[in-house]
């Protein structure tokens, strides 16, 4: 908790419910800050994502989360004993060449349960939070930062700093005409698409493994997603392209990327589904990520926090949005 009431007072637009902007606006609210969290979708999580249908869902963004950095493993841990995380020990393949894809057995691979949007949920409690809010446009004014929504446009309430929480290209669109130093930090790093098909299935698929990185063909990653813990017994298999293969396809027909990705899960020994749908990610994740956890311009109160400053996963978010909370934070900033 901050002791200087002008701190105290301030009130930060949050743009983004991701791992980032939760983790972000969570320690702000923890320093006595007032922040107020935005995202253009109707769940929270962003990345962090389940479809469900009547009787199946499927995580079709990150598949598992790692905790490596003790601050995270505190918060992991917090998250299993509430039920809202839990070890996945999925029986792991390689399919390909096995020598360049070594998967650590001793890793720890965790899940949101019941859904990958669980622990954005659990960040979420007691947060002001504002869902199908577009955040279009941001304005500087002699009396703070106003937020443009593309459903409802100006807002009338102004924020004394802004944070985006946002994949790059999305926080560069934001800032333009704004900070040149911000941008020149989105503009060095180039995000790629996912493509995801999710398939449903009446039987079990007759594959000895849960899960398998493939290191052949436009495929790089399978997994039966019912093996996940606390999920539901519908068969149900997750297939994510390479970032090669989607940016190569990003604009295709998702119908026509469908019946590609699973024909080559049929080739790897699947069989064909009773029920499919796609998903793109356009901005899946970050060519290279950076490693400087955050950016701020004290001058104008704008900062970018994401997974792509911090390693490019669940737990790099997760801390960027925690170093820049930092960073808003630190008595000495102007
Ligand atoms: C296919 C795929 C597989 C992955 N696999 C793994 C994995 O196995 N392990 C792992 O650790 N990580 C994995 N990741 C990466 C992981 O999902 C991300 O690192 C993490 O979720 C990023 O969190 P974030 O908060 O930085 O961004 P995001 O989760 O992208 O959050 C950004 C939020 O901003 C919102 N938004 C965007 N524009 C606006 C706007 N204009 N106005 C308002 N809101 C807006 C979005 O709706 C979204 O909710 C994977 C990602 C993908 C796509």
């Amino acid at each position: 908790m901050t002791d200087s009431p002008e701190l105290a007072s301030r009130r930060i637009a949050v743009i983004g419910a991701g791992i980032a902007g939760l983790s972000c606006a969570v320690h702000l609210q923890a320093a006595g800050l007032h922040p107020q969290v935005f995202d253009k979708s109707r769940g929270l999580g962003g990345r962090l994502s389940t479809r469900r249908g009547d009787t199946w869902q499927c995580d079709h963004g990150a598949q598992y989360f790692t905790a490596r950095h003790p601050a995270f493993r505190v918060v992991v841990e917090a998250w299993v004993a509430a039920g809202m995380a839990a070890v996945w020990q999925p029986r792991l393949a390689v399919l390909g060449d096995a020598s360049s894809h070594r998967p650590d057995p001793t890793l720890a691979r965790y899940v949101g349960t019941p859904r990958m949007t669980a622990p954005a949920h659990a960040l979420s409690q007691g947060l002001t939070l504002r869902t199908q809010s577009t955040i279009s446009e941001l304005r500087r004014t002699a009396q703070g930062w106003q937020l443009r929504s593309a459903e409802t446009g100006w807002l009338d309430e102004l924020f004394d700093a802004v944070v985006l929480a946002l994949p790059a290209p999305q926080a560069g669109t934001l800032l333009a005409g704004h900070s040149a130093a911000l941008s020149s930090v989105v503009g060095s790093v180039r995000m790629r698409a996912c493509w995801a098909v999710m398939l449903r299935f009446d039987e079990s698929v007759n594959l000895s493994f849960d899960a398998a990185f493939v290191n052949s063909g436009p495929l790089r990653w399978i997994a039966r997603d019912n093996s996940k813990p606390a999920r539901g017994g519908t068969e149900t298999w997750l297939l994510h392209a390479t970032t090669d293969w989607s940016d190569a396809h990003v604009e295709a027909d998702p119908d026509t990327v469908t019946a590609a990705l699973e024909q080559e899960f049929v080739r790897l020994g699947g069989t064909t589904a009773t029920a499919r749908a796609a998903h793109r990610w356009r901005y899946a994740e970050a060519d290279a990520a950076l490693a400087i956890g955050h950016a701020w311009e004290p001058v104008i109160q704008v900062g970018v926090c994401g997974d792509w400053l911090q390693g490019g996963k669940v737990e790099g978010a997760w801390l960027s949005g925690l170093a820049l909370a930092q960073a808003i934070t630190r008595p000495d900033t102007p």
